[in-house]
């Protein structure tokens, strides 16, 4: 009798070790199923709040409901009308699909190392809940162009490639270009580059100068045009006629 009840009590003990080692795996390996989730979603959704679009300025700005402005980083989108200025080629295109993209919608945004512009507006790059990157799905389809501004480089390099893809496959604006020569000169500090004698570009010290023949070649670069020279933007030397 003595020996059948130690037994058992031996018997359930070690059920009783069983279950809880069993346990302890479970929370083990729920908490390593929580570690895979926060190593492969990307942190600055998990980081960020949402934001709703109340609507886009055009390609490269929006409005949120808080009625703060959200300029992207890294991009330029030709303009939109304001004022008494004219939209410039494409300007329309780019704010139309930027709509499509995250107008009525929740976003999250990142910030680079300098938060807000001159203007007052925050400098991000924008997700949509779906995780599209939008400062890059414009390069993607053309509708804008990289725009080096240090200090806020992070995806420069990626933005790049997106933007030689697009001007590949002829997407957006970048369609139905001609090789057209233009004397341009270029700053390889700012990366801006400007008509030939724009008084701006002449300023441009010796050793950061940088000539291109055609504008395709410039933006290929990886550089952007000078507001001053290029007033209607830099595609009007295509479509004018
Ligand atoms: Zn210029």
């Amino acid at each position: 009798m003595r020996t059948e009840e130690t037994e058992e009590l031996r018997f359930s003990a070690r059920g009783s070790k069983l279950v809880k080692r069993n346990r302890n795996n479970s929370v083990l390996f729920f908490l390593f199923l929580i570690c895979l989730i926060i190593l492969f979603s990307p942190a600055h959704i998990l980081a960020m709040d949402t934001s709703h679009v109340k609507r886009v300025v055009d390609g490269d700005t929006l409005l949120l409901d808080n009625n703060r402005y959200v300029r992207y980083i890294g991009i330029n989108a030709p303009e939109v009308q304001h004022g008494n200025e004219h939209a410039e080629p494409f300007g329309n295109e780019a704010k139309n699909y930027n709509a499509r993209l995250v107008e009525n919608r929740e976003i999250y945004l990142v910030y680079g190392q300098e938060r807000m512009d001159r203007h007052g507006r925050e400098l991000a790059y924008v997700y949509t809940r779906e995780n599209v990157f939008i400062n890059k799905m414009m390069l993607d389809k053309g509708w804008a162009y990289c725009l080096f501004k240090p200090p806020n480089l992070r995806f420069y390099d990626v933005f790049l490639k997106a933007q030689h893809l697009a001007m590949q496959r002829q997407e957006g604006m970048w369609h139905g270009w001609e090789t057209q020569s233009l004397k341009l000169l270029a700053n390889k500090r700012s990366r801006r580059f400007h008509r030939e004698a724009c008084p701006f570009g002449v300023q441009t010290k010796k050793s950061n100068r940088i000539l291109f023949s055609s504008l395709w070649e410039a933006f290929w670069e990886g550089y952007a045009p000078c507001k001053r020279c290029f007033p209607e933007g830099p595609f009007s030397v295509y479509t004018e006629k």
